[in-house]
């Protein structure tokens, strides 16, 4: 049988809760010619799913929708053969049939993975999504110098840890901010940032403002709220920000634009201090940089020059108590869901 969890109801305003997934078993899909059948090995959890959640985009009834690396069972497709890897969006269930299409972020599924390159849990974490958007925020968007403060936030998490070393790569001065003592020794001692403050900190603006005796050139925004000001005291004269995510403020119930408050929260420094502002949305980096970026990322990986952590829960069935770790920081590093073995995994 297959295994499924599906949208339970639109969800109500805040964070994520019990009665908003139902798992049931199900007919085990069969493809038609040219799909294959796939299952599931590496689920990923991602905060835009809870956006579509809440939009109504992800309808009452359907699949839950996720991005996975899936292996072939049978295929009815010329291009795949039984036991090929696949980056595709089986979404919540542990099998699914390939189809071809271009999701909202831009991503064509599915990719053919091949686990010499890197384990292939990466194809949705360091080297997939996650990866290229830090790597558009930081080396397209922003362009930091050598010597430059960087500043980057949620930076053990799975777009975080990659933006803060990209930076770091860049010859910058990097300065995470994460949400525990545990979360910033690894940013430190196994990413190699410069110094890394925690949030939850009392002391967390001074904290912050001592880790950048130079100021802030470079902010790689993932958080929002309180998080962001503490950064904003900081920028320099004509410093960058590539706004990539508010999660603190995906649950917000006043239905407010968050993008908004945080523009008019940042307003008077942005205009003293000329900080440019770039909106990034990864989906507008895919076409001109994914080839590069996958190959440069690739050989990072190999090196050891670029690491990575993943939070990996265990079991189809923790979907829903993944997901919601994840929006409220109770993740330590990339969230994955592991849905089946993984073959390539060593033992
Ligand atoms: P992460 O792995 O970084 O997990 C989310 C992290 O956010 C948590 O670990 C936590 O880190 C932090 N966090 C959650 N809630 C709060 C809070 N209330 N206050 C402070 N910190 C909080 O997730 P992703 O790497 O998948 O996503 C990171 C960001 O990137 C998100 O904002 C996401 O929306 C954005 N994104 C944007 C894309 C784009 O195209 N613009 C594409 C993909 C992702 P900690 O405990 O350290 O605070």
């Amino acid at each position: 049988m297959n295994r499924v969890w599906r949208l339970a109801r639109r969800p109500p305003a805040g964070w994520p809760s019990d009665g908003d997934f139902v798992l049931g078993d199900e007919a085990i899909p069969e493809p038609a010619a040219g799909q294959a059948l796939t299952r599931t090995v590496y689920l990923s959890m991602d905060p835009y799913q809870w956006g579509r959640r809440r939009s109504g985009a992800e309808a009452v009834g359907d699949v839950c929708h996720g991005r996975t690396v899936s292996q072939v069972v049978r295929s009815r497709a010329d291009e795949y053969q039984g036991g090929d890897f696949l980056f595709n969006t089986n979404g919540w269930q542990l099998y699914g049939l390939t189809g071809r299409n271009i999701d909202v972020f831009g991503y064509m599924f599915p990719r053919k993975l091949d686990p010499a390159v890197a384990p292939i849990s990466t194809a949705v974490g360091v080297l997939g999504m996650l990866g290229l958007t830090a790597y558009s925020g930081i080396a397209v968007q922003c362009q930091p110098q050598p010597g430059e403060t960087v500043v980057v936030s949620a930076a053990s998490g799975g777009v975080g840890q990659a933006a803060g070393q990209i930076a770091k790569l860049g010859g910058c001065r990097v300065v995470g901010i994460a949400g525990s003592t545990a979360k910033c020794d690894f940013v430190v001692e196994e990413l190699g940032l410069d110094a890394c403050v925690s949030h939850r900190s009392r002391s967390y603006p001074d904290d912050l403002s001592a880790a950048c005796p130079d100021g802030v050139d470079v902010y790689f925004e993932n958080v929002g709220g309180h998080v962001f000001e503490g950064v904003l005291p900081l920028f320099n004269r004509n410093a960058r920000i590539s706004l990539c995510g508010m999660i603190s403020q995906y649950g917000n119930t006043d239905g407010g634009d968050p993008g908004a408050v945080w523009a008019e929260t940042g307003r008077s420094v942005f205009d003293r201090q000329k900080v440019a502002v770039h909106r990034l949305f990864v989906r507008d980096f895919v076409a001109e940089h994914q080839d590069r970026f996958l190959d440069e990322m690739a050989g990072w990986i190999r090196d050891g020059a670029v690491k990575y952590r993943e939070d990996i829960r265990e079991g189809l069935e923790q979907s829903p108590a993944a997901f919601s770790a994840m929006l409220a920081g109770g993740n330590f590093g990339k969230t994955l869901v592991s849905v089946s073995d993984d073959p390539t995994a060593a033992p």
